[in-house]
């Protein structure tokens, strides 16, 4: 048994790492959503379902003579909030000679907006009265302007980059509304926070439209993380941002930040 076996080896396994995580965090929050189940500690709940994913592999390894001890170490919010960072160490030798070993220190960023691993976004479920129809939830809102009002089921990233881009044509605008995208947002919550039902959060964060379902000149500003929030100063109103027969409500911050 050589070297080059052991070090393709290790490799094969860290090269699993990333759908193994990517399964974790759906996994995650699947079961959130299934039992509406506020997830105390996110990050570290997310850390022993990777590691059992990790650990079943491994396992396999050691009856082929194998021997690899991949730990996980801690999980964070990464700089882009469409995705998170797992720290790891890993160590392999062979069962039967550890004087040949490899060991190291790593990183990787995990993106959480692949489609064969879609994330739900459990916050609408703890922070409103809503139902499931397809891949949206629909509210049922005492104020007429968002009864039946709707947002996404699953995280998925706005293909517009240019924000300002939205107010540009219907075209951008209806796109990101009917696919329910989400954006950058200092304001808004991560997916850990969200999971965890949290009020605000200290990460780079995300945030989507709730489509409001009756037109008016002004209402509640249709961004989740104003919609949901219950502070005077964090629930303000916006103005009317229409195309043809869709239209949201948006500050003026809101507004500048998508071009209207
Ligand atoms: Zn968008
Ligand atoms: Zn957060």
């Amino acid at each position: 048994m050589s070297a080059h076996m052991l070090k393709s080896t290790t490799g094969d396994v860290e090269g699993q790492l990333d759908r193994i995580s990517k399964q974790a965090i759906h996994n995650l929050s699947k079961y959130s959503y299934d039992n509406v189940y506020v997830v105390s500690n996110s990050t570290k709940t997310l850390r022993s379902l990777i590691q059992n994913g990790i650990n079943n592999l491994t396992d396999d390894y050691s009856k082929r003579g194998i021997l690899i001890n991949c730990t996980i170490i801690n999980i964070y919010p990464a700089d882009d909030p469409f995705s998170f960072d797992v720290y790891y160490r890993i160590y392999s030798t062979f069962v039967n000679d550890s004087s040949k070993h490899i060991q190291s220190n790593n990183m990787i960023t995990v993106s959480i907006v692949d489609s064969s691993y879609p994330v739900y976004d459990v916050y609408p479920l703890f922070r409103s009265q809503v139902r499931t129809v397809n891949d949206s939830y629909i509210y049922n809102d005492v104020d007429v302007v968002y009864d039946n009002a709707a947002s996404g089921l699953f995280i998925r990233r706005c293909p517009y980059d240019d924000y300002t881009s939205h107010a540009n044509s219907n075209i951008t605008f209806l796109d990101c509304l009917n696919n329910h995208y989400y954006h950058l947002s200092h304001d808004g919550l991560c997916i850990f926070c969200r999971l965890e039902n949290r009020s605000t959060c200290p990460h780079n964060g995300l945030e989507t439209f709730i489509i409001p379902s009756l037109r008016v000149n002004q209402s509640t500003s249709s961004i989740d993380h104003v919609y949901f929030n219950e502070s005077a100063d964090g629930h303000y109103n916006g103005s009317l941002r229409d195309f043809n027969d869709s239209f949201i409500y948006l500050d003026d911050a809101h507004g500048g930040k998508y071009g209207f």
